[in-house]
């Protein structure tokens, strides 16, 4: 009996490894992919600029993959429940199936969904595990509370590993005799009206075939030193698959493989160090599933009245715009405002200057970053700014604040990150790029720099500011 099949794409934009469209062309013989922009379901945080760029290529990258094997993705924006009604009727389908995402918003709404259709009749709904290599709810500790401090549930997650595996991409696709009509990629006006994407377009290929290139450059070219340049902002040491795992064109189980064919736990230094970095996302995501609030509430309650400074607008727009006069902070910020991606070393340490040395909230960074980052998402976003603030799970003790100028001459010994994204101070020798103010006026002048015309002087004292945090941490450090 011919029968029709709905695959529920979100961010989950791939063929390979795809459990949903899997298990949809294997019980039917018919399968029509369908994305429905739903702006309202996200809540409070729809995608941001970047996302949205990116979400834009990666449709249109998979609506043509889909074409070729002769599939269809039907492109829709509207209220999800409403679309899905009405293509369950147009089609005549008779499974509804979709990947699992666990942001509390669409946690909220696929439950809905699923209730909605269990009362009608001949439709097989189900979901399945992508985007994850562990549900949220897997790895807890004994009592079954979730873990809130990082090792503890990388241990349990080494020790119940399971092998893995991924389901091969469909050869060809058949689609019903008749469809109705979509809205296409262009309704959703996903693309910025002001042409700002350059940057992004130079240093990206979304879509699947891009996140399987970038995959593979790593496994064969990036893994073997990993855990020793991980560190190193100057260099390409990382695999820069964030936006591809955001986005599901790769998931977490086909980077585990292409580190190890046998889908054991990756053995090589390198392998397991990265694996390790995938277990904080998994991490993340359960944080975030089990603590639903976090993106605006700290997980530390003892934070909700930490002392943060007001009036701080000139400050926060200097920091966004990477003119704060503290050269790795700036280069940070202006290599995430042309790329959309910023080292994960110097995410933390613009976060911390933020933070701590600006004392302005947590919240404002995690929000920038929101709409400018490419890979923006909820759960590693808010536990890395979280973390960095002192207030979420695991975040390491107030007083350990980065002093960006020796973070600098630590993991940027000569310079070439900051010469990279700081041309004007490209000139100046390594002792001097991390801390110009402290140069003698001979080097500035070598250099042919003037603090404060060709670069900003620092916003604040490192040193004071530092002073300060701490005084405002006392504040609330025995509050209950
Ligand atoms: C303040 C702050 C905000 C952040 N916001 C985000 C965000 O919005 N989206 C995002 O994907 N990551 C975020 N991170 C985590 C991390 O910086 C990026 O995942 C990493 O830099 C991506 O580069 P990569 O793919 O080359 O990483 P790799 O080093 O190659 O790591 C492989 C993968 O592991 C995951 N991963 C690595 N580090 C972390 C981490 N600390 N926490 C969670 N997952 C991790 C990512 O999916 C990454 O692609 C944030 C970190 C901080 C400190």
């Amino acid at each position: 009996m011919s029968s029709v099949a709905i695959v529920w794409f979100r961010r989950d934009l791939r063929l390979a490894d795809n459990p949903a469209l899997d298990h949809a062309r294997n019980h039917h013989d018919r399968v029509v992919g369908v994305y429905i922009h739903d702006v309202a379901a996200e809540g409070r945080w729809t995608a941001g600029a970047a996302s949205r760029w990116w979400l834009h290529h990666s449709l249109r990258s998979l609506s043509s993959d889909l074409s070729k094997r002769g599939g269809r993705l039907l492109i829709y924006s509207g209220d999800t429940r409403r679309r899905l009604g009405r293509l369950i009727d147009d089609t005549g389908a008779r499974g509804l199936y979709f990947n699992r995402l666990y942001e509390p918003d669409l946690v909220r709404q696929d439950r809905k969904i699923c209730s909605w259709l269990e009362n009608r009749e001949r439709i097989e709904v189900r979901s399945f595990r992508a985007g994850l290599l562990f549900e949220p709810w897997e790895l807890t500790r004994d009592n079954d509370h979730p873990y809130r401090v990082f090792t503890p549930f990388w241990n349990r997650m080494q020790k119940q590993w399971r092998p893995v595996t991924a389901c091969p991409q469909p050869r060809a696709l058949s689609v019903p005799d008749k469809l109705p009509e979509d809205h296409g990629l262009d309704r959703l006006d996903l693309l910025p009206e002001i042409p700002w994407d350059e940057g992004l377009a130079d240093t990206w290929t979304p879509g699947e075939k891009g996140a399987r290139r970038r995959l593979e450059r790593f496994a064969d070219q990036g893994v073997g030193d990993y855990a020793r340049v991980r560190d190193i902002p100057g260099r390409d040491g990382t695999s820069c698959l964030s936006p591809h795992l955001h986005f599901g064109e790769v998931s977490p189980g086909q980077v585990c493989l292409a580190l190890d064919a046998s889908g054991s736990l990756p053995g090589g230094r390198g392998a397991l160090a990265h694996v390790r970095e995938l277990a904080w996302r998994e991490f993340s995501a359960s944080l975030l599933f089990h603590f639903p609030d976090t993106p605006d509430k700290p997980l530390n309650e003892r934070f909700a009245s930490f002392p943060w400074r007001s009036g701080y607008s000139r400050d926060l727009a200097a920091w966004k715009q990477g003119l704060t006069g503290i050269p790795m902070v700036d280069a940070g910020m202006r290599q995430l405002w042309h790329t959309g991606w910023m080292h994960n070393r110097v995410r933390m340490l613009v976060a911390s200057f933020l933070t701590k040395n600006l004392l302005i909230p947590w919240q404002e960074g995690a929000r920038w970053f929101w709409d400018t980052l490419v890979d923006a998402d909820l759960a590693n976003n808010t536990q890395g700014w979280q973390w960095t603030a002192g207030c979420g799970a695991d975040a390491a003790p107030y007083f350990r604040i980065f002093n960006p100028a020796t973070q600098g001459e630590r993991f940027d010994g000569q310079g070439e990150y900051i010469r990279r994204w700081i041309p004007e101070l490209a000139g100046l020798q390594e002792k001097a790029i991390h801390a110009p103010w402290t140069a003698r006026p001979e080097v500035l002048d070598q250099a042919g720099i003037v603090l404060g015309r060709d670069y900003p002087k620092p916003l604040v004292d490192l040193k004071a500011s530092r002073s300060r945090a701490l005084e405002a941490w006392e504040r609330i450090r025995h509050a209950d």
